[in-house]
């Protein structure tokens, strides 16, 4: 029994098949856009549910006028008829062996990966992810489909035999399933998060409602129709799209439900774990944002530092909750390391249309995140230099989609709002610091404790690093992104502080135990 990564640009690179995989990613997109005026129905107890509220256009943010599917408006009574249906079939599939479960998530996992390269083209209209990082999304996905397959079994169902404490006594520990769970995803990571929350769930014997983000239904949609391929049975899966204030409300106020797991914003989270918490307290594992730093000292390897920084702070413009959006770097070497950023990011970091396979930055996701854009900038040129970008995009064709450009911005006030609140956006704070001390402190000097990075080459400060830092994903020297990146099975996802209800990481060997509640089991003989 073995897990190995999905990890498909790398293989392809190693077999040295480059050319082929973007063959296959200019193919789906030609084959995806062929299915843009499909109407999505949502899904409940296996059957195809039409909205009373109708649907709405889901557009591209790489061009508003381009309507990419319909998808239902989905009602809080469409809520209500998924959390019964997914009750009523609690029964049943919490009692299906789990080796039988499994083996419905390991032929999802082959479906998905030899559908892979048109996921990733749909979900580049659909996010306006760039190519790798879309194909990147989608391999995540796969990879907690035999994660937490391979987890189940290893772990032999989660049934142990305990001690006896008497000669007499037979013990045993048995995890269960609670019930029915809501599934609330964001639009930044549309399949891999969505999917992994779902499997955790479902694998474990629960029961679902899954409600994605109003910006980004369709991987959702693709990833029941693998599901259903796969063998799943009615109403084991049920998902409903609509928006966070009516179904999403719904789920969370439902008393059917007995648990939420969330990834999203804090202010979302928040509300949520309050309502889980305001009667019965039941469990809700939430994910939620980050303010991530990476400290660039002296000792690091400056061109090494560049890349990392650049990519974490760039990469899907700083739209993964683990982005860099604060740099702490060392005074003496600062001048010559944001010369080296700044010149990197103007040679790699190009904006454009994300189909295009040398484009490193595609749009953000919306008119809201588009406008946020240029208030932050506006207050960053305020109280701050902007030292390099800060503007929109819109030459062309670009200003039919919501395009920005990398932005760093220096001499910010520590308790400003940029440097204290998640943007996400690709908007970085500079920081300037004496010493290792001085930027732990102003490291750890923020409410949340998501994800964190270091570059140098000096052991000491590596483990000084290590040792103070409070986040719950860390890294040394991490080229390919400084803070971003993590991989199932190597770096378990999940924050501290205000960035996590749990602690517990997605991808990691206690993820899956949060979806079942323990029965000791004692015989007497
Ligand atoms: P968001 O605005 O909080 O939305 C997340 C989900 O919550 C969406 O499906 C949204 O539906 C729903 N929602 C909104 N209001 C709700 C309500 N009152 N009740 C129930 N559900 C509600 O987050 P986002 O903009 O999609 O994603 C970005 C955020 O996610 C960032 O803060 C990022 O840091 C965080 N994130 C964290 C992690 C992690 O692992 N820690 C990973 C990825 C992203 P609508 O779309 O219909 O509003
Ligand atoms: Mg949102």
């Amino acid at each position: 029994m073995v897990f190995k990564n999905e990890r498909t640009f790398f293989e392809m690179t190693k077999a040295k098949k480059v050319e082929l995989f973007h063959k296959k990613y200019d193919e789906a997109v030609e084959k995806v856009k062929k299915t843009f005026s499909t109407h999505y129905p949502n899904y409940i107890d296996g059957k195809e549910v039409f909205s009373s509220d109708g649907e709405y256009e889901v557009i591209t943010p790489i061009n508003k006028s381009i309507v990419i599917g319909y998808c239902q408006k989905g009602t809080a009574e469409d809520a209500k008829r998924a959390i019964a249906s997914a009750k009523e079939r609690f029964y049943k599939w919490s009692r299906t062996p789990y080796q039988q479960r499994v083996k419905i998530f390991q032929k999802a996992a082959k479906i998905m990966s030899q559908k892979k390269f048109e996921l990733a083209a749909l979900m580049t209209f659909d996010n306006g992810k760039n190519r790798y990082e879309a194909i990147a999304d989608v391999d995540e996905a796969i990879d907690f489909l035999n994660f937490y397959s391979y987890l189940m079994l290893k772990n032999k169902g989660f049934v142990n035999k305990m001690g006896k404490p008497f000669p007499n006594e037979d013990c045993t520990s048995v995890l269960k399933p609670y019930g029915v769970w809501a599934v609330i995803s964001p639009f930044n990571f549309p399949l891999a998060i969505t999917t992994g929350m779902s499997t955790g769930a479902m694998i474990t014997g629960n029961t679902i409602v899954l409600k994605p983000a109003s910006d980004t239904p369709l991987m959702a949609i693709k990833f029941y129709e693998i599901m259903r391929e796969a063998g799943l049975p009615d109403g084991v899966m049920n998902l409903v799209v609509g928006s966070g204030s009516t179904v999403g409300e719904e789920l969370i106020s439902n008393p059917d439900i007995a648990g939420v797991v969330f990834t999203g914003s804090r202010s979302v989270g928040k509300r949520i774990f309050a309502k889980m918490t305001s009667d019965i307290v039941k469990p809700c594992i939430t994910e939620l944002g980050g303010k991530n730093p990476i400290i660039v000292t002296s000792k690091a390897k400056l061109n090494k530092a560049i890349e990392g920084v650049a990519r974490s702070a760039f990469g899907f413009g700083g739209q993964k909750c683990s982005a860099c959006s604060r740099l702490i770097v060392f005074e003496d070497i600062k001048e010559k390391f944001i010369e080296g950023l700044i010149q990197w990011t103007k040679e790699k970091v190009i904006v454009g249309d994300p189909t295009k396979k040398e484009i490193f930055m595609g749009p953000v996701i919306n008119q809201k995140a588009y406008d946020d854009f240029v208030h932050y900038s506006d207050l960053a040129k305020k109280d701050g230099n902007i030292i390099l970008g800060g503007n929109r995009c819109e030459e062309n064709e670009l200003r039919n989609g919501f395009f920005v450009e990398p932005t760093i911005v220096d001499n910010l006030p520590l308790n400003h709002e940029i440097i204290k609140t998640e943007l996400f956006l690709p908007i970085m704070a500079v920081i300037t610091v004496k010493n290792l001390e001085e930027a732990l402190k102003i490291a750890n000097d923020t409410e949340y404790g998501l994800t964190a990075g270091i570059f140098t080459e000096n052991a000491k400060e590596r483990e000084y690093f290590f040792d103070h830092i409070e986040a719950g994903v860390t890294y040394c020297n991490r080229t390919v992104g400084g803070s971003t990146g993590a991989m199932v099975n190597g770096q378990p996802f999940g924050g501290w502080k205000a960035s996590s209800s749990t602690g517990k990481g997605a991808g990691g060997l206690y993820y899956l135990q949060q979806f079942m509640r323990e029965q000791s089991q004692t015989i007497v003989k």
